[in-house]
């Protein structure tokens, strides 16, 4: 088994385009001799642009969006499509993230269009999946997640998805400062990639990076690296400031 970690921040809507610059001012230094794992930000799109000129030219490190539509252009007021990310250099894309399922109303049916759209265009989804609180409290776990993924890969071919990671985030442990335990995270980890062997090979299930987030910061984030499903983190608060992610980053499993 080699996947390499792959540690992403989410930086929501934070950080006007001065203190994206300020942050990667700091950070870039810090993570200079990184080469062992990936390393992704998302910016809001304001500074999707800044970031990627910031970044250019270095291997260890990539820009996200944090969302995108899934139409090459049109009339679809406050969007922004594949092509406009493509052109300013954006590599991947998170989608499905549970701010935009659970506040602005994003279903799998949506989700799936972004997913297929995102590949079609080469860039690489964060495909994010969990369930809210009452939904694990009726051990509904393990159904929400399989009709997430369900929806979200439901025209990935078995080419497409290796270009794809996935992040499992429970609802109830995002921005809440609730981490799900190590083990809780395992299990659902585990259920994804077996779903992805059943789906796809076992081969894609084995190489397939699925992150896990909800509350990452440095006092938990070794916890959870640890565990063999665990391929890396997707993490909100505690990115924003660059020298905690760099110490989130640099953690071992
Ligand atoms: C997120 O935004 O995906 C997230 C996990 O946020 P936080 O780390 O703040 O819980």
């Amino acid at each position: 088994m080699s996947r390499k970690p792959l540690m992403a921040a989410n930086w929501k809507m934070y950080k006007t385009l001065g203190e994206t610059r300020e942050f990667f001012e700091a950070f870039l230094p810090k993570i200079k001799d990184i080469e062992d794992r990936d390393i992704v930000i998302a910016p809001p799109f304001t500074a999707l642009a800044l970031s990627c000129e910031l970044v250019r030219g270095l291997d260890n490190i990539r820009i996200a969006a944090q969302n995108m539509f899934h139409e090459d252009e049109g009339a679809y007021t406050g969007e922004i499509s594949p092509l406009m990310l493509k052109d300013i250099g954006v590599e991947l894309v998170i989608l499905g993230h549970s701010e935009r399922r659970h506040i602005f109303g994003e279903g799998d049916e949506l989700i799936g269009k972004k997913v297929q759209a995102a590949l079609k265009h080469g860039l690489m989804p964060i495909l994010c999946v969990g369930e809210r609180l009452e939904e694990r409290e009726q051990g509904l776990t393990q159904r929400v997640v399989e009709t997430q993924l369900q929806g979200g890969l439901k025209q990935v071919s078995n080419g497409e998805v290796e270009n794809l990671v996935i992040a499992y985030e429970p609802v109830w442990a995002i921005g809440t400062g609730k981490t799900a335990t190590p083990e809780l995270a395992q299990e659902v980890h585990q259920f994804i990639r077996e779903w992805i062997c059943k789906k796809f090979t076992s081969t894609i299930a084995e190489n397939l990076r699925i992150l896990y987030g909800g509350s990452v910061k440095l006092a938990n984030v070794a916890g959870l690296m640890a565990q063999p499903d665990i391929d890396g983190a997707l993490v909100g608060g505690a990115s924003l400031k660059a020298g905690d992610f760099e110490k989130i980053v640099r953690i071992e499993g």
